[in-house]
């Protein structure tokens, strides 16, 4: 196989996380909510301790401040959708960035057709948010605002904490989108005053299809209406039988993502700084995207003059798995909204790569496949 470099599309599962998984297909597998047998008790105690773990991870207080969902699409359209329809009567603003996933653009424009009003922050060329601007465009009737923590295709992280603390007091219901971030960086939603966080077990080694949403319920207590109605689970915001393998795993996963974050963002500084000198040297004119300093250490996004991106990665998929944006966009043909918001033109944008460091990865097979893949490519394409 190839070497994997796409780690912001999705992880693999950790061995450790999928062995505790497996008795809860098999031997605990009963309904979580079937309370009033043992093996529904077994499963619903399981997912309290489940719960209980990822709230400490995260800085939450209590275990049922994670609503469990599909992962973080879900999440975000939970977080916005739910928010406009329990306070359009307090106003209809939403403040948000031009730099979000899909899955946070979709329904706040779907929202706009129901009558929401947005606007959005400007970002400057390495995709961070500015904090005048963001208090000079917050309103009285500014009902949600919603940031993402880290971005998936650049890597800059915005200052949520900041902006935490510019929304303190108020009615003002504060999102952000940790999709990328939460098993990365550090992350504490009471000390960013975060009343809704998003994320995804499959970004931090977790099984796919399952994520879920932090509602805060202390200082602040938030209330959404569902978007999914039915059985009532999950207080009321999310009805489904739960996931109960995918939550063990997801907390499993999440744990072992901490225990290791601070040695793991060291290593891949490190191999990122040495990856970027080593295609600089055989592409001079290469420019990284996003934020020198604020960003996510394993996270690479540049642009490659004169080299289609999309070429590039054909050229080399025998070798290695990286792409252009984001998997979500890679369908479309149309530039990349979050480079186009940098300042990129049409033109750069397909010429940019996005590297996804990884565990496991190893810096001197990387380097070896991408630069002679890149000088390659170039000698392919001169004319004779
Ligand atoms: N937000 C961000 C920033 C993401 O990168 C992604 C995944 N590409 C999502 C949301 C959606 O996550 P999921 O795959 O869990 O639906």
């Amino acid at each position: 196989m190839p070497i994997y470099l796409d780690h912001h599309a999705t992880t693999p599962l950790d061995t450790e996380a999928l062995a505790k998984m497996l008795r809860f297909f098999t031997e605990h597998f009963g309904n979580a909510s079937s309370i009033d047998h043992r093996h529904g008790q077994e499963a619903g105690a399981a997912v309290e301790i489940a719960r209980e773990k990822i709230a400490k991870i995260i800085g939450a207080r209590k275990g049922n401040e994670i609503i469990l969902t599909s992962g973080a699409t879900e999440a975000n359209n939970l977080a916005i959708i739910g928010t406009y329809e329990r306070h359009k009567a307090n106003g209809r603003h939403i403040l948000t960035t031009p730099i979000e996933h899909p899955s946070v653009r979709d329904p706040i424009a779907y929202l706009v057709k129901q009558g929401a009003e947005v606007s959005y922050l400007k970002v400057d060329s390495s995709g961070l948010i500015d904090l005048e601007d963001f208090r000079s465009k917050l309103r009285k009737d500014t009902i949600l605002v919603s940031v993402m923590h880290a971005n998936n295709e650049i890597g800059t992280i915005q200052p949520i904490s900041e902006i935490g603390k510019l929304l303190n007091g108020r009615e003002t219901i504060f999102h952000v989108d940790a999709a990328q971030s939460l098993g990365h960086i550090a992350l504490n939603v009471a000390d960013c005053g975060v009343d809704l966080l998003s994320f995804s077990a499959h970004k931090f080694y977790g099984p796919k299809g399952v994520g879920g949403l932090y509602v805060r319920s202390f200082d602040k207590i938030v209330r959404l209406d569902p978007i999914l109605r039915g059985g009532g689970h999950e207080r009321g915001m999310r009805s489904g039988t739960i996931n109960v393998p995918g939550l063990i795993g997801m907390a499993e996963a999440l744990s072992i993502s901490e225990r290791r974050r601070e040695s793991d963002e060291k290593a891949y500084r490190e191999f990122r700084d040495n990856l970027i000198a080593a295609v600089k040297a055989v592409k001079p004119d290469a420019k990284v995207n996003g934020h020198p300093t604020q960003r996510l250490a394993h996270n690479i996004s540049i642009t490659l003059p004169g080299i289609e991106g999309k070429a590039l990665v054909h050229h080399l998929n025998k070798q290695l798995s990286f792409s252009l944006g984001s998997a979500c966009t890679t369908t479309k043909v149309t530039p990349s909204h979050v480079l186009k918001a940098i300042n990129l033109s049409d033109d750069e944008t397909f010429q940019t790569i996005r590297i996804g460091l990884g565990r496991g990865v190893l810096l001197p097979d990387v380097i070896e496949v991408l630069t002679d893949g890149i000088s390659s490519f170039e000698k392919s394409r001169k004319p004779a």
